[in-house]
């Protein structure tokens, strides 16, 4: 019997991670905190998101050309078509651009109102994500994420005007999805599938959410569309009151789930931090990657 892939050195693993950017003094210290320990890990990029309805325009910016300036690690900028003219946005894509920025994930947001409302264009904005895709190429030759759906995202019609609208974010220029958060590995693979038969070539890196807080990420799945199987709620099952057991069973959880992505031939994972680095940091090791020492750390 071969061994499982998870099991040997798997050298072509790569890994990305998401932040999202800090509110006070002390989230700021515990955001950094977390960045100086994963980055040795030589993530391919570290990407910072943008508040609902564009509300954290300036500290996005701040976290992103820091990252830049230390060279910690490549940085990416999320930026969404809410709350904002053309003029705007491309003043901002324009201004990471000057900063040294050159990787953005572009996506169309979420009505201000939040998820469930009906979205509305600025009057002089950009009018979805495949827009805002055209519209930062025009500006720069940026690297470009968008998102995908493997449940297809609420707002669709079916899965397959989700996979013929994400085709559209490629043909205006993005070379790269990272999907919602999913639990089921067949999910993913499935859709997989149907994006390749459907000639969706660029890589899908699925978006891997440890579950720090169980009662919290399977209310915010609810409304994004992200199913949570029973088998996983049975698991945090009475663990309410205890966040220690539950953190240990969350990596746990999470560290299955990349094995066997590893399994099925998986080698890109983007993690979704929350800010913290202990949970990401373990089930890396798990993936087999190590401090690299040259990494330099951010002041
Ligand atoms: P899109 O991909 O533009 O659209 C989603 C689906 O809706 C499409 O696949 C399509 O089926 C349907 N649809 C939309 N417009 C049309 C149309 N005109 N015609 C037909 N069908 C249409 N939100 C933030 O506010 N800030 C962030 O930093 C952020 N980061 C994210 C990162 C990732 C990896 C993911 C998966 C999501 C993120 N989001 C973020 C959430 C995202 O903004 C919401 O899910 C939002 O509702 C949709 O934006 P989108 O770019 O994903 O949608």
């Amino acid at each position: 019997e071969l061994p499982r892939a998870s099991r040997t050195h798997c050298p072509d693993i790569r890994v990305s991670f998401e932040f999202f950017p800090p509110k006070t003094v002390a989230m700021e210290a515990l955001l950094w905190e977390s960045i100086n320990r994963l980055a040795p890990l030589g993530p391919s990029f570290m990407s910072v998101t943008y508040g609902a309805g564009g509300s954290t325009r300036e500290r996005t910016h701040q976290t992103v050309a820091r990252l830049a300036k230390e060279a910690v690690v490549r940085p990416a900028a999320h930026l969404t078509c809410v709350g904002a003219s053309m003029k705007e946005i491309d003043g901002i894509v324009q201004g990471y651009w000057d900063a040294g920025v050159r990787h953005i994930v572009a996506l169309r947001g979420d009505p201000p109102d939040g998820l469930g409302a009906t979205f509305e264009p600025h009057p002089q904005g950009y009018k979805n994500s495949c827009a805002l895709v055209a519209g930062i190429k025009r500006i720069g030759d940026f690297e470009i994420s968008v998102s995908a759906y493997p449940e297809r995202h609420p707002e669709s019609l079916s899965l397959d005007a989700d996979i013929d609208f994400l085709r559209a974010k490629v043909d205006a220029g993005a070379s790269r999805a990272i999907t919602q958060f999913f639990f089921e590995n067949e999910i993913y693979l499935r859709y997989l599938d149907r994006l390749r038969a459907a000639g969706v070539d660029i890589p899908i890196v699925p978006g891997i959410m440890p579950m720090q807080n169980f009662k919290q990420t399977a209310g915010f799945a609810k409304k994004a569309g992200a199913s949570v199987p029973q088998w996983l709620a049975d698991r945090f099952e009475g663990l309410d009151d205890d966040p220690q057991t539950r953190r240990l069973v969350a990596a746990t959880v999470a560290a299955e789930q990349v094995l066997d992505l590893v399994d099925h031939g998986v080698r890109d994972f983007h993690f979704y931090t929350n800010n913290r680095a202990d949970l990401v940091y373990a089930i890396c090791h798990l993936l087999g990657l190590r401090p690299k020492p040259e990494q330099k750390e951010a002041a």
